[in-house]
């Protein structure tokens, strides 16, 4: 009987079955034709790019094995890379796979003992003239670069992102890696780049998808066998903007097509933005070679929002809300939620709600009580001796004399101060306010509270010293 192609595969599939896993089988071998035998050498025909580095990767020996088998020492293998379905009326076009390693398109990814020639590589997507498929980009209109108030904190990932946007591909910060905690700013950027991208390029296709829903996609993919329209749908796409990478931890499978798809989409100068709670070397059950791909790019990373930033953040959110709440609020805000910015809004939001409900005007007691659950986290960092530090700085005075018996007026000011704000601040009872700031009880710090508080609702210039003290107390 004569050898074809066919028969020749057919014998090597009989092989590769027994000794892979039938749902392997089934998604990685069953799409693959064989096409021609030109002895020793056997072209087969797979879907995609992706599919013959996946094959490569994983599955170089086996067809090695099986191939030499049927054709001898000297056996070869060529694909030939086509896409199926609607793109099959574009050339398809073959890559050699010599069994020399000489060339090599990329040596740390592609070190299989068979290899591609490198110049004949080209990818079907961007074969001219085909149709490319329209895909909504996922991007939230409102999380813009206008938005986007800039600060210290924030600068280089910002200008990094704007970067990208005018040249999407074509910066050395590919991938952008932009990393920070909860509540920075991460999702924010990665559409404003997003929808940067598609104001300049109206021609490139994005696409924002968080890592969990890449996941579950992938699962589901894989559960009804279409792994391949997965990976094709993603290698179509210019931008692509995953949120939340550090969800891939552990997932082995994932990180697996992933992987694939990241190293696709890089090679042919497609943009990549990755966001993450951790930096790429913090990330934990990620394979070394994602990571060190996270790092090819540029780290950004997003920090905790400074004083002026958190500040500009709530004038801006007041202005385009057209709500005016007086100064004094804004910075009472700004100097206690210092956390994040979402804490920051979260603030500002139910400080609304409350007036609204309780139809009383913004003012900063109200701000203060409505408050007090968020501040007080914070408050337990402000010590009594902090306190103390912060009145004898200002009043420029020495904390000895504070300390003291003395009952000079402008130290006994500065002692009630001290106590009025130690009251406020910390969670100290009143008796262990009275030891600390000069071995006085519980009476004398009662009533020095009321004597500020009495005196800053009728004299204005303590007014003023109770104010500044307060802003500085809660200054970082
Ligand atoms: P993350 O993804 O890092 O957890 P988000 O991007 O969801 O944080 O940001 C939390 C909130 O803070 C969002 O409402 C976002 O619009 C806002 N925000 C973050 N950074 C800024 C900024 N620089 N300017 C204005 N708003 C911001
Ligand atoms: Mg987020």
């Amino acid at each position: 009987m004569a050898i074809t192609a066919a028969s020749v595969w057919s014998k090597c599939l009989e092989f590769i079955k027994d000794n892979i896993s039938d749902q392997a089988f089934a998604t990685w071998f069953e799409p693959i034709k064989a096409i021609k035998l030109d002895e020793p050498i056997l072209t087969i025909q797979v879907p995609s790019k992706f599919f013959y580095e996946w094959l490569e990767e994983h599955y170089i020996k086996l067809l090695k094995v099986s191939l030499q088998k049927e054709l001898g020492p000297d056996a070869k293998l060529v694909y030939s890379i086509v896409m199926d379905q609607n793109l099959s009326k574009a050339d398809p076009y073959t890559v050699k796979i010599p069994s020399s390693n000489k060339e090599k398109l990329k040596p740390q990814e592609l070190n299989a003992p068979m290899n591609i020639e490198s110049s004949k590589v080209k990818n079907p997507f961007v074969i001219p003239g085909l149709q490319k498929l329209k895909i909504d980009s996922q991007l939230n209109i409102n999380f813009n670069f206008d938005n986007f108030i800039e600060g210290e904190t924030n600068r280089l990932a910002r200008s990094a992102g704007k970067a990208i946007a005018k040249r999407p591909g074509g910066t050395s910060f590919n991938p952008l890696f932009i990393y920070g905690g909860v509540g920075l700013g991460k999702t924010h950027l990665a559409h404003a780049i997003g929808l940067e991208v598609k104001e300049k390029h109206p021609e490139k296709t994005v696409l924002y998808v968080d890592m969990q829903k890449f996941i579950q996609q992938y699962a589901e993919a894989s559960r009804s066998n279409n792994r391949n329209d997965f990976i094709h749908f993603y290698q179509m796409i210019d931008v692509l903007i995953i949120d939340d990478v550090q969800f891939l931890s552990g997932k082995k499978g994932t990180q697996d097509v992933f992987f694939h798809i990241f190293n696709d989409l890089h090679q042919r100068g497609h943009q990549l933005v990755l966001t993450s709670d951790k930096p790429p070397v913090d990330i934990q059950d990620m394979e070394q070679r994602l990571i060190s791909r996270f790092k090819w790019g540029l780290s950004a990373d997003l920090q905790i929002p400074e004083y002026d930033l958190r500040r500009s953040i709530l004038v801006h959110k007041l202005e385009k809300d057209g709500l005016d709440i007086p100064e004094e609020v804004v910075d009472y805000i700004a100097k206690n939620v210092k956390s994040n910015i979402r804490e920051l809004e979260g603030a500002l939001n139910s400080l609304m709600a409350q007036s609204l409900l309780n139809k009383k005007e913004i003012t900063l007691p109200l701000a203060q009580k409505a408050l007090a659950n968020l501040v007080k986290h914070h408050r337990k960092e402000i010590s009594i001796d902090y306190i103390q530090k912060v009145v004898c700085e200002y009043f420029k005075i020495p904390l000895e004399k504070v300390q003291s018996k003395t009952r000079k007026r402008d130290i006994v000011q500065a002692r009630q101060l001290a106590m009025f704000f130690a009251k406020q601040y910390t969670n100290a009872s009143l008796a262990s306010i009275g030891s600390q700031i000069g071995k006085r009880d519980h009476a004398t710090v009662l009533h020095a509270c009321k004597t500020v508080k009495n005196l800053s609702e009728t004299d204005k210039i303590f007014k003023g010293y109770v104010e500044d003290l307060r802003r500085k107390i809660g200054a970082e």
